[in-house]
Order: structure tokens, then sequence, then C-alpha cells
């Protein structure tokens, strides 16, 4: 078993440039790209740009899938629910309509709040990783985190 996982699935790629991480990440849950910093991976609630409007990093190679929605429900579902045990601790007397009004209501809003984050933030995490087709996607020769050029427009002649 090799020390690192990823060294192994990523031979092919040893000579391109470590990307950070965490740096990418952070990026990414303040929905901007991870390589330029500058332009916004989400074009909607939660449609994805295929490329960043600024750099042109391209962000079709996602496989975002099920994750965002996995990881919302695990965030909502520990902080509201320790938040309801409290609350009932707290004021045991409440009135059950006031916890059908507000339980409902918090869940849907910090789930609606946090699920473009959480999107964002694991597509640039993935980019950073070089996960699923971000491995074969256009690298810049310098450094990634650099802004990438727009690609040349092939001429129609
Ligand atoms: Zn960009």
């Amino acid at each position: 078993m090799p020390d690192n996982l990823f060294d192994d699935a990523n031979s092919a790629s040893s000579a391109r440039p470590t990307r950070d991480a965490w740096a990418a990440l952070k990026l990414g849950l303040r929905g901007r790209c991870p390589a330029c910093g500058k332009g916004k991976i989400l074009s909607g609630y939660l449609t994805v740009n295929p490329t960043c409007p600024v750099c042109h990093e391209e962000f079709f190679h996602h496989r975002a899938d099920d994750f965002p929605p996995y990881i919302t429900i695990f965030v909502v579902g520990h902080i509201l629910g320790a938040t309801m045990f409290a609350v009932d601790e707290t004021w045991p007397d409440l009135p059950m309509a006031i916890h059908f009004v507000v339980w409902p209501t918090l869940v849907i809003a910090l789930s609606l709040f946090l699920l473009p984050i959480f999107k964002s933030g694991l597509i640039a995490y993935q980019w950073a990783l070089r996960m699923h087709g971000f491995e074969t996607a256009h690298v810049p020769p310098n450094c990634s985190f650099e802004p990438r050029k727009p690609l040349p427009r092939p001429s129609v002649a």
C-alpha cells in the first residue's frame, strides 16, 4: 500500500504543481473560483458555471453529486438537533405551536443558506485535488493560482 494514496492515483500528474487544498476550500466556501479567487463558481442558486467568468478555469469537470445535500443535512441536523434539545431543556413549557413553526422554518432556512456554500466549497476542493476531470483539465504552465488567460477561439474560415 502506498504511503500516500493520492501519489499512486496521480502518478501521471506528479509534474503538475501542487494545489493548496485548504486555500481552495476557503475560496470555494466563499463561492469564489479556486484558481483566481475572483470569479464565481455558481451562476445561479446551484447552477455551476462551466468555466470561471474571470480566468476561464474549467468547472464543468466537477462531480459534486449528492455530497453537498449530504453534508448540509449532516451539519443542519447537528446544529438544530442540539439547539432543539437545549431549548427544550431551558424552556420545557414552551407551547408546541411554537416548536411547529420555529424548527421547520430554521431547518429550511439554514439548509437553503448552506447548500450552495457547501456545493461551491466541494467543487473547489475537487479542483485542488485534481479529482475527476480536473486531473486532465488544461493547466497553466506556471502556478495553479495564477489567473488563466482565455483559450484562443478557433478561427472560422
Ligand atoms: Zn477564476
